[in-house]
């Protein structure tokens, strides 16, 4: 199949077509459509696969599909990775698949000073990418709200909690609205990660590749 048959708007082929993406590797063909319906998911893959389009065109397209004259309501989708390498990589894909759409996107990370990430943050965004800890540290000091978060999605969810997030990731999912479309990445399943998945998504679709 091909990207426009899956229901991905124009703007985004064109970008998908700049890139060389012929067509859809296999999780994007099974989570497209099942995302841009709105539905909850639970992937189980590796990188490498294409899960980032797979999660990033639904979600561009539906944020761009919504009325952006709306006054700024503050961050609309989250999306957690475990290590600053991923969450930059994240960003990238947004950037390069968003490039014909007039959403904004902040990477927040530890390990750097927290000043130019709060100037960004401040400017408002549609998008934010970040790591646990130092989102959970920017929140505590106030310099972002979560409740216009309307998609929330955890990448290397297994990472995550073999890194010790899981505390951290709770209290972030306390602070995001009940009602939201959620999905949850991970190469693996382990009861922990089975435990968190359970709780997060609501009714969602598995799909394993
Ligand atoms: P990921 O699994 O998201 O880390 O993606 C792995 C690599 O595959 C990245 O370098 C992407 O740019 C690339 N990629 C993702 N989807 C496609 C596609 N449909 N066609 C060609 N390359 C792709």
């Amino acid at each position: 199949s091909t990207f426009a048959e899956l229901g991905i708007v124009e703007p985004l082929q064109r970008a998908l077509h700049a890139e060389n993406y012929l067509n859809p590797t296999p999780i994007q063909q099974q989570a497209i459509p099942l995302l841009l319906k709105g539905r909850d998911l639970l992937g189980i893959a590796q990188t490498g696969t294409g899960k980032t389009a797979a999660f990033a065109l639904p979600l561009l397209q539906r944020l761009s599909e919504s009325d952006q004259r709306a006054p700024a309501r503050g961050t609309r989708a989250l999306i957690l990775a475990p290590t600053r390498e991923l969450a930059i990589q994240i960003g990238e894909g947004i950037e390069t698949y968003g490039t014909h759409l007039k959403l904004r996107h902040s990477v927040i990370f530890g390990g750097v000073g927290q000043n130019p990430q709060v100037r960004a943050l401040s400017k408002g965004l549609d998008i934010l990418v970040a790591t646990p800890g130092r989102l959970l540290d920017l929140l505590s000091q106030k310099h972002l709200r979560l409740d216009a978060v309307e998609i929330l999605i955890l990448d290397e969810a297994d990472r995550m909690l073999d890194m010790g997030f899981i505390r951290d990731v709770r209290k972030i999912v306390a602070a995001v609205p009940k009602k939201r479309h959620s999905l949850l990445f991970s190469a693996t399943m382990p009861n922990d990660v089975a435990h968190l998945a359970a709780d997060l998504l609501n009714d969602p679709q598995r799909v394993e590749i």
